[in-house]
């Protein structure tokens, strides 16, 4: 069975001391994971340090990076590379929120950059894909993530791939309050799944795990995780909360 995951991201979001609470809180529910689920916080780059330590001895409990640098290393002053990300021992980087495409301008290409740097280094990429609203409304939106998928990840090879995981955030349900029916994220996922047999075998394809992302909260979790093609989620508002995101947690395969 492939891997079920319960990923966090909290943005930029909570102190330094509101994140180790919640951490903290977390874990002490001790919700027990089976080995094919994963509960995956993306902190912001200060605290993965402190994240790390305290996930460390919880079986299936592991920290991300929310984004990483495009370049080995060098001079660009106030980047995070890969090689610094693996030297502290994280295994996980979220790349390509849709957040960074608006705000940072990242594209495909450079995602397809980041995603080969994070391999090297023996880092997952949780590679976020997704449509805007107008897209959707267009009904466009099944070539839009073929295309994302198509530029960033489809030099890799079946063996590399298998280390990604994606999520497929549509724009319009990030911090709305609007959800995509599970409905819409099945077939969405589903469509994510026959693009990349299609590149890369089935075998290959059934092996990934595509969560999904948007305004997932402990209401609608068990309903969409629930899904054939929905291996769990990304969740940005409600991993804030502890009670939440331990539902949330709960409502894995
Ligand atoms: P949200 O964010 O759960 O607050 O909609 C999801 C995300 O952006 O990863």
């Amino acid at each position: 069975m492939r891997k079920q995951i319960a990923a966090a991201n909290w943005k930029m979001n909570l102190t330094y001391q509101q994140g180790e609470k919640l951490l903290n809180d977390i874990l002490k529910a001790k919700i027990s994971l089976s080995d094919h689920q994963e509960t995956i916080f993306a902190v912001p780059f200060p605290y993965l340090i402190m994240a790390n330590s305290e996930v460390a001895n919880e079986k299936n409990y592991s920290v991300a990076a929310q984004n990483c640098y495009n370049k080995k290393s060098g001079a660009y002053t106030g980047e995070v590379s890969t090689e610094m990300l693996h030297s502290i021992g994280i295994r996980y980087c979220v790349i390509g929120h849709s957040e960074r495409r608006e705000y940072f301008s990242e594209t495909n290409e450079q995602l397809a950059t980041k995603t080969d740097l994070l391999l090297e280094q023996g880092i997952q990429p949780i590679f976020c894909c997704g449509e805007s609203l107008s897209v959707r409304e267009a009904g466009t939106q099944n070539t839009f993530v073929e295309t994302q998928l198509r530029e960033s990840l489809f030099h890799l090879s079946g063996d590399q791939l298998k280390n990604v995981i994606i999520a497929y955030e549509p724009i319009w349900a990030i911090g709305t309050g609007k959800t995509a029916t599970a409905d819409q994220a099945q077939e969405m996922h589903a469509h994510i799944r026959s693009v990349l047999a299609t590149q890369f075998g089935n075998d290959i394809a059934s092996e990934i795990s595509i969560l999904y992302g948007g305004s997932v909260k402990a209401a609608n979790a068990k309903d969409i995780f629930s899904r054939e093609d929905v291996d769990g989620g990304l969740v940005g508002g409600a991993s804030l909360v502890t009670d939440e995101f331990l539902a949330i947690i709960q409502a894995l395969k």
